[in-house]
């Protein structure tokens, strides 16, 4: 069947208003939010439901016809961008955006995988609750995206990534099946837990439509604290601190290099500087609990004194308004922008065991100076999670020229993943595959794993027709059953 006659077939299902095909309307979903990547696709599908999701899924089935879901396209590794081969079919899931219902009794919110993680977060406000996942980009990344990413964000150290946060799933299989297993359950023990196949899959197994979700009373006692350091290793002797005292409740700790925050405050207007003393380190801190009246401000200013007599701390600020601590956390978030705003930008997503971090970026930084000297090297990152985003920002001058920015860009994450590895840690910890990390993640996991990852690719998806490229490496030899 022709590309034509496919797309035909499409309007039949969706109406002629939900299949785009003008140029000036699939554009902005067939490139990347930082113009890295760029596709091709016979159209890009907006579908209502997940009825309709499953009559796209067989629509490609029957024709052969490759289908990328895309969510809020605010993903870094490429994951929800076509080939440029033109065959493609982009499924975009914006329409499924209905919070289905809130248990509050069982402590569960399902929604469809088109909400925004903003609407999500809104929907679980409403019902007295909270959803705690928070990213810089949660008012457009999709719940279905950050499942199929496995999102991790600000409060991963107190309540995990995706993953734990995901009670029941519902998807299209690649037969397309609609596969309901929106169960919200805390206990359930029968047998393979396939939910957590999809989760992190990159849309490479099936289409999410819907899912189940945990809830969390609703913080009441709140401290943010931004830390000035003299290095890494006060720094995690602080966080260790914190935690050994305040034990989970340690919602939040994300370290900045100087680097890193100078570039913030060059860049992204109405920053300022929470503290005068200049550090190579900070740390942004956020202590949270349910119960109202911890006087958690006063604990935290107590621990940070105690830091400040021996030497740990060079300096800290304790927010005393929200104002405050919204201009805290307004330094984390403007990160992307700033290091956008400063040069070419080559990003990485690695952890090491936490122990290891200073190690990490001594070393990692090192390397990527024998790559290119002319490298600044900013850092941001998790440090509760061992994940930190070592950051090269190469001046705009080099795209003028002769060597590909390309081959500059492999050589630097080659050296930074090199380190990462050697210590223990790995290459992706958040951002997910998609197209920018395939290679290097064949070199990560070794034959044994890539081998099962294959067979659990070809199982589900035998013509190797959900999102492809991604991830694992299409096999046309072994993609179609035989
Ligand atoms: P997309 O980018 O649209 O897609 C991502 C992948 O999921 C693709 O492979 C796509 O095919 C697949 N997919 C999308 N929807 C579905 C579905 N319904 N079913 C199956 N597959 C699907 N990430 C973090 O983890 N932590 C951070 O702190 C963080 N901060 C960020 C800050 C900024 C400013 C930005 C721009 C991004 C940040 N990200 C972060 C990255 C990004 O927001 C996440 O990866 C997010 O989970 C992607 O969601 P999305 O809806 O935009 O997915």
């Amino acid at each position: 069947m022709s590309g034509m006659e496919v797309v035909e077939r499409a309007r039949t299902i969706l109406g002629s208003a939900h299949v785009l095909v003008d140029p000036a309307d699939t554009a902005p979903f067939l490139a990347d939010w930082r113009g890295r990547y760029r596709g091709a696709a016979l159209a890009v599908l907006r579908p209502a439901d997940a009825a309709q999701v499953a009559a796209i899924v067989r629509l490609c089935g029957e024709t052969g016809t490759p289908l990328v879901p895309q969510g809020g396209n605010t993903g870094v590794v490429g994951g929800a961008i076509p080939d440029n081969t033109g065959r493609s079919l982009v499924l975009c899931l914006s329409r499924l955006n209905r919070i289905r219902g809130v248990d509050p009794i069982g402590d569960s919110l399902t929604v469809e995988a088109g909400c925004t993680l903003a609407a999500v977060q809104a929907a679980a406000e409403e019902a007295g609750r909270l959803f705690p996942m928070s990213l810089g980009s949660e008012g457009s990344c999709q719940i279905g995206g950050t499942i199929a990413t496995n999102a991790g964000g600000t409060a991963v150290l107190r309540y995990g990534p995706m993953r734990d946060l995901v009670l029941g799933l519902e998807v299209v299989l690649p037969d397309g099946t609609l596969w309901n297993g929106l169960r919200a359950l805390r206990k359930d023990n029968t047998g393979y837990a396939l939910k957590h196949l999809f989760i992190g899959a990159e849309g490479t197994l099936g289409i999410v439509t819907a899912a189940t979700l945990k809830l969390f009373p609703r913080p009441q006692s709140v401290a943010t604290g931004f830390i000035a350091l003299p290095s890494l290793e006060s720094a995690l002797q602080v966080f260790a601190r914190l935690r050994g005292t305040l034990g989970d409740r340690v919602t939040t700790a994300e370290v900045l290099s100087e680097p890193q925050l100078a570039a913030v405050l060059a860049h992204v207007p109405g920053t300022v500087r929470p503290l005068t003393t200049i550090m190579p380190w900070y740390l942004l801190v956020e202590i949270t609990d349910p119960l109202s009246g911890l006087e958690l401000v006063e604990r935290l200013e107590e621990l940070l004194a105690t830091g400040l007599e021996d030497g740990c701390i060079a300096d800290a600020a304790v927010a005393r308004s929200h104002a405050q601590a919204e201009a805290m956390w307004k330094l984390r978030h403007s990160v992307s922008e700033a290091n956008r705003k400063s040069g070419i930008v080559i990003g990485h997503d690695t952890a090491v065991p936490v122990a290891r971090i200073p190690d990490f970026v001594t070393r990692a930084t090192a390397a990527i100076a024998a790559v290119r000297p002319d490298a600044r090297v900013v850092a941001v990152g998790h440090i509760g999670d061992g994940n930190i985003h070592l950051v090269a920002i190469l001046p705009e001058s080099l795209r003028a020229s002769a060597e590909p920015l390309d081959r500059i860009a492999h050589a630097i994450s080659a050296a930074v993943h090199r380190e990462a590895i050697e210590l223990g840690g790995t290459i992706s910890a958040e951002h997910g595959i998609g197209q920018s990390m395939r290679d290097a993640l064949a070199a990560f996991k070794g034959p044994a794993e890539m081998a099962l990852m294959q067979g659990i690719k070809r199982l589900f998806d035998p013509q190797g027709l959900m999102n492809p490229g991604k991830v694992v490496a299409a096999d046309p030899r072994r993609g179609v059953r035989q």
